[in-house]
C-alpha cells in the first residue's frame, strides 16, 4: 500500500511536473495503487504529491464514480461561491472551512490518452479545486477563511 504524505512534508508544497506519456505501464500501476490507497483511506480524492510523486495526476471518487486527471487545466471556474468543510488525506482528522466557486470546467488526459473537457458542480467541482491546488503546491489551509 502507498504510504500518504502527511503535512508539513515540503514534497507537498512543490510544483508538480506534466506527465510525458500518459498511458505508459507505469502511470497505468500509479493510478491503480493510488486508488487503492484512496479507497483505504476513505478519501474522495487523491493527488500524486500526496503520494510523494511530484506529477499532475489526481483522481476524485464522488458516489463510487472515479475519475483520473492527468495533465489538468483549469479552463473556468464559474457559479456561487460556496463555503464548505473539505479535509484532507494529508492533514488526518482536520476539517476545514473553505470557499470556492460552485462550478469548474476542466481539461485534461484520460486513462487511455484521449484529451476530455467536463464541467462539474458540487463536491465534485469542489473535489477537483481541492485536487487542482495540491498539484500546484498549495494547501486547503492556505484556502481556508476560518
Ligand atoms: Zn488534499
Amino acid at each position: 500500500m502507498l504510504e500518504i504524505i502527511t503535512y508539513p512534508n515540503p514534497i507537498l508544497t512543490k510544483p508538480c511536473q506534466p506527465i510525458a506519456n500518459p498511458t505508459d505501464l507505469e502511470i497505468k500501476q500509479l493510478i491503480t495503487d493510488m486508488t487503492k490507497a484512496m479507497r483505504a483511506h476513505d478519501g474522495l480524492g487523491l493527488a500524486a504529491p500526496q503520494i510523494g510523486k511530484n506529477i499532475r495526476l489526481f483522481l476524485t471518487e464522488i458516489d463510487h464514480e472515479l475519475m483520473v486527471f492527468i495533465n489538468p487545466e483549469i479552463q473556468k471556474l464559474s457559479g456561487k461561491d460556496t463555503r464548505a468543510e473539505e479535509g484532507c488525506l494529508s492533514f488526518p482528522g482536520q476539517y476545514l472551512p473553505v470557499v470556492r466557486p460552485d462550478k469548474v470546467k476542466i481539461k485534461f488526459t484520460d486513462t487511455s490518452g484521449q484529451k476530455q473537457i467536463i464541467k462539474a458542480n458540487g463536491l465534485l467541482a469542489r473535489a477537483i479545486q481541492h485536487e487542482f491546488d495540491h498539484l500546484e503546491g498549495i494547501l486547503f489551509i492556505e484556502r481556508t477563511d476560518s
